[in-house]
């Protein structure tokens, strides 16, 4: 058996959940985060030299002054599939390895992109500020009318799983797939959909009755839907947003929220979280939602058990399961 003195010293940056702290902790000599508070930039510039493995979330900001403060740790093993918000470049240069956590959070995160959907065409977070205020007055035939989905087109932007398992749920509902992105899918897709691929982005956003997002952030899907794109869809059309609030100008959205070209929008991700876009905050026809994508105790655990195995693989100098750079 290892002694302490030749464990793999690891920092984990946010509590995880609790069965899958205590299995990375059997193993391996771990700080965890007690208080869950953000760490600042100073101190995960200083885990840098401390630490053998850094275990960050999409809430720490792994920039490059971070990963060149310091010599020890090889390994950025990622709790999130979205990797962003790391400078890949720096930890290539410096031989970090960075992981990350696919698959395991596919399918929390499409049921949420649903949730937001229905939320937005249903006009469901409307309808429960008006109820909780004490507005209602009762049912009656024009009360809050909302769009029906069947025969309604699903763009989705980029279509990769949780692209495709969004495709699978809403095909369910009666709506007809398309989606945009650099190549058309070649492979067999996720329940086997057909779907339609335009090479063209404004082609269809111009198609789609729903717009959803789910291309991954960073420097080349900044602003994708922009003052232009959102011209593009549409009028009456809605936007989902479960990707990251980077691809999307909430200038340029809210704008088109106020004047009525978009009927609605269903939000799980912001560029500056936790803030929201001041002009978001007020508009009846956006539903907001903190960053709930793969909330579930069941994907939480398992992304947990993801960061484990490449730990694991790393240690044994073995092939890493899921690494980014
Ligand atoms: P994925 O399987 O890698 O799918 C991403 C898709 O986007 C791929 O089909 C990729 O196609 C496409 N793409 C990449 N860059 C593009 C570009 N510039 N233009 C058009 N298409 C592009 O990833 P995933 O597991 O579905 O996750 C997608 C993203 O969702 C993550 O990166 C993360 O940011 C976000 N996410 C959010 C939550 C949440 O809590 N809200 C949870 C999980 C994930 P190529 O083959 O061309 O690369």
């Amino acid at each position: 058996m290892e002694s302490d003195l030749v464990k793999p010293r690891i920092l984990v940056t946010r509590r995880w959940p609790e069965a899958v702290e205590q299995e990375l902790a059997k193993v391996y000599d771990v700080t965890f985060n007690a208080s869950d508070t953000p760490l600042d930039q100073q101190t995960l510039a200083a885990a840098m030299g401390e630490y053998d493995v850094l275990a960050p979330t999409v809430s720490d900001r792994i920039d490059a002054d971070v990963i060149k403060a310091g010599d020890r740790v090889k390994l950025i093993a990622n709790y999130g599939v979205g990797f962003d918000h790391i400078a890949l470049d720096a930890a290539h240069e410096r031989g970090i390895a960075v992981t990350n956590t696919p698959g395991v959070l596919t399918d929390s995160t499409a049921d949420l992109t649903m949730a937001l959907l229905l939320m937005a065409v249903r006009r469901g977070g409307e309808g429960e500020r008006e109820l909780r205020s004490g507005q209602w007055t009762g049912w009656r035939p024009t009360h809050m009318l909302g769009t029906s989905l069947h025969g309604k087109v699903l763009g989705l932007v980029g279509f990769g799983r949780i692209g495709q398992a969004t495709a699978c749920r809403a095909r369910a509902f009666g709506m007809k797939i398309a989606y945009y992105g650099r190549h058309p899918v070649s492979h067999k897709t996720a329940c086997d959909l057909d779907a339609h691929y335009y090479s063209d982005f404004h082609k269809l956003l111009r198609a789609a009755h729903v717009v959803s997002l789910h291309v991954p952030g960073g420097a080349e899907t900044r602003h994708m839907i922009d003052a232009a794109a959102i011209q593009s869809m549409r009028k009456g059309a809605y936007l989902v947003n479960t990707a990251r609030g980077e691809v999307v100008d909430h200038d340029a959205l809210a704008e088109a929220l106020r004047n009525g070209h978009l009927s609605g929008a269903g939000l799980d991700v912001y560029p500056e979280e936790p803030q929201i876009p001041e002009a978001l905050l007020g508009l009846e026809n956006v539903v907001l939602l903190p960053h709930l994508g793969s909330a579930t105790h069941e994907a939480r655990e398992a992304m947990g058990r993801k960061v484990i195995a490449n730990i694991h693989a790393w240690t044994k100098g073995q092939h890493l399961p899921d690494q980014v750079a």
